[in-house]
């Protein structure tokens, strides 16, 4: 007799999982990579993460971990005692905030402390408010625990930037938590100190918890400065949780650390859950993660001038393109370009009427995938990552100017 998997509707996925759609920016990407698997000569700005090796000494610290037996076995869920003490120190350094190592709870990646943030604090029907454009992965979080998230739009006129009576204006009694995050994904928004200030004031006086997303702390450009919020606002710094990683500043997605700061009971609760969902985080990742909080900037620095580099030839090759507007991105690693003015006019027979079916017919026609801003609340964009290498960069916009070029 041989078993089978059960395929009847008795047995769908449930509500809540099924509401989840998929990740656009992992699928665009997954798109391209299958592309080129099958002999195409694709370029990708889809991909939010670093072209770079991990730096050496990180990774050396991780080949080192691999041989030590202790590192074979569980260790605590919230983290390697000595992780969660330098995390403690890299905050004070980086952001003058002073925490304990007991507040700090390491996650598999950011991605997975906003996930444990609002599982933590959210009650079925709490309402979050989110600076739009967002990144995708929030609003979903916010659902999976229950939550509402309202979207609280920004654009270009104000640089992406929301202030204060926007977000007033959004707050209801139901409103628990406000996320926020600077630089943003995925517009490179960088809020100056004046305004994180006005934001954080605003959300004490409102009583509002808030979850604040730092992982791009040290990709920012233009002289600009990173500010962290708790610091800015520390009426607001007992009802926040800040995010954080290590992903983006040592090149090092794949390895998936990250944590969430925060007070003592948001950090146990957290833990327990944390407990029964993955236990530790892969010690070998862990140490690696221990040697890059514990060292210098010195590679991060060198990243974030080639970033800075590309940025700037990015931003010019679009302000060159047909029907393409690029304000200039002051963070982060990503251009968010409106397309608006390619909409509606014909390219090889196609007349894209949004930007989701611009980027499908730049995908079939150059070759070149983007994300559209439909996956980030703000139809009429495209979000390009200059996180790759300046030849490819330089290509990939050329393919891009010359197909639009072709509107009529
Ligand atoms: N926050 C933001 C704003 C991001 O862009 C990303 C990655 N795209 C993350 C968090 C997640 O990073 P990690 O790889 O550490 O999960």
């Amino acid at each position: 007799m041989t078993a089978s998997l059960d395929t009847s509707s008795t047995r769908a996925v449930s509500r809540r999982i099924a509401a989840v759609t998929e990740s656009a920016t992992l699928a665009i990407d997954a798109r391209a990579k299958a592309l080129r698997a099958a002999g195409e000569d694709v370029i990708s700005f889809g991909a939010g993460e670093p072209d770079f090796p991990t730096p050496e000494p990180i990774v050396e610290a991780a080949v080192a971990a691999c041989r030590d037996p202790r590192n074979h076995r569980y260790t605590p869920t919230a983290g390697l005692p000595e992780l969660r003490a330098a995390i403690a120190t890299k905050t004070a350094r980086d952001s003058g905030l002073a925490v304990e190592a007991a507040q700090v709870l390491v996650t598999n990646g950011a991605k997975h402390a906003v996930f444990q943030a609002f599982a933590t604090l959210l009650d079925p029907g709490d309402e979050v408010l989110v600076m739009a454009p967002y990144w995708t992965t929030y609003p979903e979080a916010i659902a999976l625990a229950g939550g509402v998230p309202v979207a609280v739009g920004a654009d270009e006129s104000t640089g992406f930037r929301v202030g204060v009576d926007e977000l007033d204006a959004a707050c209801t009694p139901r409103t628990k938590v406000l996320l926020f995050v600077s630089p943003s994904n995925p517009t490179g928004a960088v809020y100056p100190a004046q305004e994180i200030e006005a934001i954080g004031g605003w959300a004490a006086e409102r009583g509002l918890w808030v979850v604040t997303d730092e992982i791009y702390e040290h990709l920012v450009y233009g002289g600009r400065t990173h500010h962290s919020l708790p610091v800015l606002a520390p009426d607001v710094a007992e009802r926040c949780v800040v995010i954080n990683g290590v992903a983006k500043t040592y090149a090092m997605t794949g390895w998936r650390v990250g944590w969430l700061i925060g007070p003592d009971d948001i950090v146990k609760a957290a833990t327990n859950l944390q407990s029964h969902a993955t236990s530790n985080v892969s010690n070998i990742a862990q140490a690696a993660a221990v040697a890059a909080v514990r060292g210098d900037l010195s590679a991060a620095a060198e990243m974030r001038e080639a970033f800075d580099r590309r940025r700037r030839t990015m931003v010019r090759m679009l302000r060159e393109t047909t029907g393409v507007e690029c304000p200039e991105p002051l963070g982060a690693f990503y251009c968010f370009p409106s397309v608006k003015g390619a909409l509606g006019r014909t390219i090889r027979g196609r007349t894209p009427q949004s930007s989701a079916e611009l980027a499908e017919l730049v995908l079939d026609e150059a070759e070149v995938a983007v994300v559209p801003g439909e996956a980030f609340g703000a139809p009429g964009y495209f979000r390009l990552s200059y996180a790759l290498g300046d030849d490819d960069l330089v290509e990939g916009v050329t393919r891009l100017q010359k197909l639009l070029a072709e509107a009529t």
